[in-house]
């Protein structure tokens, strides 16, 4: 393995081949080319779905292109998300500072939308020229009467993660403010971003099994939710990596416990209601629990076993945000006939990483905050037929000639819950089986 830098040979590891565990949460190595996003993206991507709140991007306009496009977080109301504002500072404003420009905009914004919160995110010039954004937000929030928040997440302070802790901190501002009545069995749905709708289908299942969601974190959020979440009884955490900062704070101010679940994959989408019904301690939820499950997996199996049929014998690369969602993904393939050879991820922890090493089969490649050269060279020793990622990866997978499944935030079509996993299935088998590979060169 020639092509891994010397300082990261630590992060690579083969599942079968050591018992040490991989090294991780650490800064990226500067030369690398790391896969990862910078603190500011890792921010706005929790923080982005709150869609009655206005995002302003204190920076270069560069920083902005970084938009609802991108990342198809869905509102069944407001839209103000989908809005990329940005203060677009110039040579001018790195000289002189950019305090007036950001005023301006908060000013005419805020005047202009009627949002029920503003966020300001800092960026890397504006950590290096060291504008007073705090005191502006403060100002500006006595003046309109709303909360606006800043969050000071410069690109080049950490990692993508330090932008998730960031996030938390200021959605941590928001919650506790309201005073609105809980009905019982209430809980958050923390860490789904509510990509291709797939929030409402989650919402449908708790449902029907008796659950009450309080406030949803953030997809399709609504600031007036958020400051009522501390009422819930359950915070019910997927995408760990991101918001399990905020499930903590809130276990220590207002005694919420947490529990990280997964929606991908039918098995992990039924723990996730179990998990819920077992918290509850309620046999009739419970119940209705096993019925939903039962229903489902009687309407998926025989779909999912054409798909098995077909898919034997194929092999899977996956890298992704969160090391939890890869575990899924690994199981989801099995169901599938799919075996997986290379996992990684941008944010994964060593418990994470002990736990893949477990559930993968031998030989299998697992990787802390990879590279383009690392993931091709993995991807061709390991003869993969699928590569599973996000926007970052798609052009290393059709470069070398691979299937790409888009399991990011990217995505258009829903791949939680039960129906997403049809439509997973459905996408390996469509892109793994395409005619086209036939005439490229791997
Ligand atoms: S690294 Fe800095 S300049 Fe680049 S997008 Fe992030 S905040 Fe903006």
């Amino acid at each position: 393995m020639g092509y891994i830098l010397k300082e990261r040979q630590n992060q690579v590891s083969v599942a079968g081949s050591r018992a040490e565990t991989i090294d991780c949460n650490k800064a990226s190595l500067a030369g690398s080319v790391s896969q990862r996003a910078c603190v500011f993206c890792g921010s706005r991507v929790v923080l982005y779905p709150i869609a009655d709140a206005l995002h302003l991007i204190h920076g270069p306009i560069g920083c902005a292109a970084y938009t609802w496009d991108i990342r198809g977080s869905l509102s069944s109301g407001p839209q103000l998300h989908r809005l990329s504002f940005s203060t677009d500072l110039q040579e001018r404003d790195v000289i002189f500072g950019g305090e007036d420009k950001l005023t301006k905009s908060l000013d005419e914004l805020i005047d202009l939308h009627h949002p029920k919160a503003a966020f300001v995110y800092t960026t890397c010039i504006v950590g290096v020229i060291g504008d007073d954004v705090e005191k502006i937000c403060e100002l500006m929030s006595e003046k309109k009467g709303i909360p606006v928040i800043p969050v000071q997440s410069p690109g080049f302070m950490g990692t993508k993660k330090d932008g998730y802790r960031i996030a938390c901190e200021a959605l941590f501002k928001l919650i506790g403010r309201g005073n609105k009545p809980i009905q019982e069995h209430s809980i958050n749905i923390v860490g789904d971003f509510n990509l291709a709708g797939e929030l409402w289908m989650l919402l449908e299942y708790y449902k029907q099994i008796g659950v009450n969601v309080c406030c949803t974190l953030t997809g399709d959020g609504r600031v007036e939710d958020l400051e009522n979440a501390h009422h819930a009884a359950l915070n019910v955490v997927q995408c760990s990596g991101s918001m399990s900062y905020l499930a903590v704070m809130m276990e220590k101010e207002y005694g919420i416990p947490w529990k990280r679940v997964s929606y991908f994959g039918i098995e992990d989408m039924s723990e996730a209601l179990y998990e819920v019904a077992r918290f509850f301690k309620d046999d009739i939820m419970m119940e209705k629990a096993r019925e939903l499950v039962r229903q489902q997996f009687g309407r998926l199996l025989p779909k999912l076993d054409w798909y098995k049929q077909r898919l034997r014998g194929k092999k899977a690369a996956i890298y992704v945000g969160g090391a939890f969602k890869a575990i899924s993904l690994v199981k989801a393939l099995r169901l599938i006939g799919v075996q997986t050879v290379i996992v990684g991820s941008q944010t994964g922890t060593k418990e994470d990483y002990d736990l893949i090493r477990n559930l993968c089969d031998e030989g299998t490649i697992i990787v802390d905050d990879s590279n383009p050269v690392e993931l091709s060279h993995f991807v061709k020793e390991k003869g993969a037929d699928i590569f599973i990622g996000g926007v970052k990866e798609r052009p290393i997978a059709h470069k070398i000639g691979l299937g790409f499944c888009d399991h990011n935030h990217e995505r258009k079509e829903a791949l939680a819950g039960y129906d997403g996993m049809i439509n997973f299935a459905k996408e390996i088998y469509a892109t793994a089986m395409s005619p086209v590979w036939r005439f490229t060169k791997k």
